[in-house]
C-alpha cells in the first residue's frame, strides 16, 4: 500500500517513477478498507504482473484530494460505495468516461453511470430486517408499509446523514413523486421506536435486544452479524416483490480525469468486472456480484432470491439533494 505522502512527494513519485514502469502499475484511491480490496488487487498482480497501489480513506477526503491534485493527479481510479457518492465524484468533474465493450457486457446498464464515468462492481440490497420473535413475515410487504400504524413504536432506522438512506429516499421520490415520498418518510419517522442509530449494525442489534421489531439495513451487515451468531433472532425480508422490487445499491469504480495510467487502469477495471474478480470481490464482504453471470456465495444465496428495483442507481445521485431536504422536512435526523 502506498503510504500517505504530502503532495510534493507524491508528485516526485509520479515524475521520477520512470516511464518504463508507468504502465506496470495502477494507483487506486479507495474508501473501502484494505481487507476488502487487497486480495483482489493481489490476484490481479499475480495474474498480470501489474502492481496496484492503493490509499484508503473516507470518500469525501479522497475526492477532495483528487480535485486538489488536478493535472498532477496520482490516482488512476476512485473506488467507493454508493451510487450517491460516485455521482458526487462525477459532478465534481474528477472522473472521465471509460469506453469498454467488456464492461458494458459484464455489468447491466442500471448499475453503471450513463456518462460511463463509473461502473458498479458489487451490489448490496438495502432491505427490511425483522425480529423472528415478534414479527411474522406475512405482516411485512413493502418499504412504504413501514409507515403504517401497524409499526408504530416498532421501527428502527439509521441516521438520515448516511448516504445509504439518502439513496433509498431518492429512489422513493423517483417512484412516487415528492409529495407521496414525503408522506411515507414522515410515517417512518412517526413509527420510530428509538432515536436513529449511527450505523446499520446497531439497528440489527436493537431488534435483537427487543428495542424495536423491524428496521432497514444493507444486507452485508446482516451477513456479518449472522455469521458471528447463527442463532440471531433477526431475519431478512425482501419487500416490494409485487411491484418495483428491493432497493439495490453498489460499490463502484471510476477513472480519474487526470489518471497517469489510463490504459492500465481501464484494463484493471475490465478485469474487476470479470468472473474471477467478481467472485472474490463480492464474497469477501458478502455482497452480490454486479456481473449477473457470477453466482453469489452460498451464504449470500441462502438469503433467497429476490426481484431488485430496475431503476438506474444513478437516480440516487440525481435526486440526492432533494432526498436530503425531504428527510430534513420529515424530521429524520
Ligand atoms: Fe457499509
Amino acid at each position: 500500500m502506498l503510504p500517505r505522502k504530502p503532495l510534493l512527494a507524491a508528485l516526485a513519485l509520479t515524475l521520477f517513477g520512470g516511464t518504463a514502469q508507468a504502465a506496470d502499475e495502477v494507483v487506486v484511491y479507495s474508501s473501502r478498507i484494505d481487507e476488502l480490496i487487497k486480495p483482489v488487487f493481489d490476484a490481479y498482480t499475480a495474474e498480470t504482473g501489474v502492481k496496484v497501489k492503493f490509499i484508503t480513506d473516507k470518500e469525501a477526503p479522497l475526492m477532495q484530494r483528487i480535485k486538489a491534485e488536478g493535472e498532477n493527479g496520482v490516482a488512476d481510479l476512485l473506488l467507493t460505495v454508493d451510487a450517491g457518492n460516485l455521482w458526487q465524484a462525477e459532478q465534481m468533474g474528477i472522473l472521465q468516461p471509460i469506453k469498454s465493450d467488456i464492461i458494458d457486457q459484464n455489468i447491466p446498464p442500471q448499475y453503471r453511470a450513463s456518462s460511463h464515468d463509473w461502473t458498479g462492481l458489487s451490489l448490496r440490497a438495502r432491505t427490511i430486517v425483522y425480529s423472528t420473535e415478534r414479527v411474522k413475515p406475512a405482516e411485512l410487504t413493502t418499504y412504504e408499509a413501514l409507515a403504517d400504524k401497524h409499526w408504530e413504536g416498532r421501527l428502527c432506522l439509521r441516521t438520515a446523514k448516511k448516504v445509504y438512506n439518502q439513496s433509498l429516499t431518492a429512489t422513493l421520490i423517483e417512484n412516487h413523486g415528492e409529495a407521496k415520498a414525503e408522506q411515507i418518510v414522515k410515517g417512518w419517522v412517526g413509527n420510530l421506536a428509538t432515536d436513529v442509530f449511527s450505523d446499520d449494525n446497531s439497528v440489527i442489534q436493537a431488534i435483537e435486544a427487543g428495542q424495536c421489531d423491524v428496521g432497514v439495513v444493507n444486507t452485508y451487515y446482516y451477513g456479518r452479524l449472522h455469521a458471528q451468531n447463527p442463532k440471531l433472532p433477526v431475519k431478512i425480508f425482501w419487500p416490494n416483490q409485487g411491484d418495483r422490487g428491493v432497493h439495490v445499491n453498489l460499490s463502484g469504480i471510476g477513472l480519474t480525469k487526470h489518471a497517469p495510467h489510463p490504459e492500465a487502469a481501464k484494463q484493471l477495471v475490465e478485469w474487476m468486472t470479470g468472473e474471477k474478480a467478481q467472485k472474490l470481490f463480492a464474497d469477501i464482504n458478502q455482497e452480490f456480484p454486479a456481473n449477473p453471470k457470477v453466482k453469489p456465495s452460498a451464504e449470500v444465496a441462502a438469503w433467497g432470491s429476490f426481484k431488485a428495483d430496475s431503476i438506474p442507481v444513478e437516480v440516487a445521485g440525481k435526486r440526492q439533494a432533494e432526498a436530503i431536504r425531504l428527510m430534513d422536512r420529515a424530521g429524520w435526523n
